[in-house]
């Protein structure tokens, strides 16, 4: 049976303490001025009444992936797993993904000159049975990755025992990455 993915950014426990990124940078040789995964702070609400939201930023997979279908030369490919990849040797960097992708998540890297983004880590860690770098790192457990079809893993209990949050789940993306919403302070949804 394929997989089915998911990682999950819960946001109460989330520190903002940016160690996740800085192990994705490590792990892929990410160039400086680029990113894979960032944890940006979100400032909600009005004076006295703030909250500070610590929010993932990455590719988030989409199941229905509009960089995949603008692609030009199948670069952009999906696997049977549903992750979406890059094969760096077709990109021809026309960027007409990075334009497509609705969670601004790709980029030139400077390097090679292809488009890039998150990968799950697969190559180098998942297809091995290892998690993503972020994931092992997190000291508060704020990042789960697993696989839905195996109701003994964290991200299916996780996943099950939280309401999940789906980026922009208008435009029928449907992300592999959730959210479990920051529930503490104010809640201004
Ligand atoms: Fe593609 Fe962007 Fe979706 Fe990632 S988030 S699969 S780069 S459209
Ligand atoms: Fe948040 Fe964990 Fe990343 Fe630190 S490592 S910023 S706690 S998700």
């Amino acid at each position: 049976m394929s997989k089915k993915y998911r990682m999950i950014h819960d946001e109460n426990l989330c520190i903002g303490c940016q160690a996740c990124s800085v192990a994705c940078r490590s792990e892929n040789h990410v160039p400086d001025n680029v990113f894979r995964l960032q944890v940006r702070v979100e400032t909600k609400g009005t004076f006295p009444n703030l909250k500070m939201d610590f929010e993932r930023h990455s590719c988030v997979m989409c199941d229905d992936a509009p960089c995949v279908k603008v692609c030009p030369t199948g670069a952009s490919f999906q696997t049977d797993d549903g992750l979406v990849h890059i094969d760096s040797s077709l990109c021809v960097s026309c960027k007409y993904c990075v334009v497509a992708c609705p969670y601004d998540a790709r980029f030139v890297n400077p390097i090679t000159k292809a488009v890039d983004k998150c990968t799950f880590c697969f190559d180098n860690r998942v297809s091995k049975g290892e998690k993503p770098a972020c994931v092992t790192v997190c000291p508060t457990n704020a990042l789960v990755f697993g696989d839905m079809n195996d109701s003994e893993s964290e991200v299916y209990k996780k996943a099950n025992e939280n309401y999940l949050f789906f980026p922009k789940a208008h435009l029928g993306t449907h992300p592999k990455l959730a959210f479990v919403p920051n529930k503490k302070g104010v809640n201004y949804e």
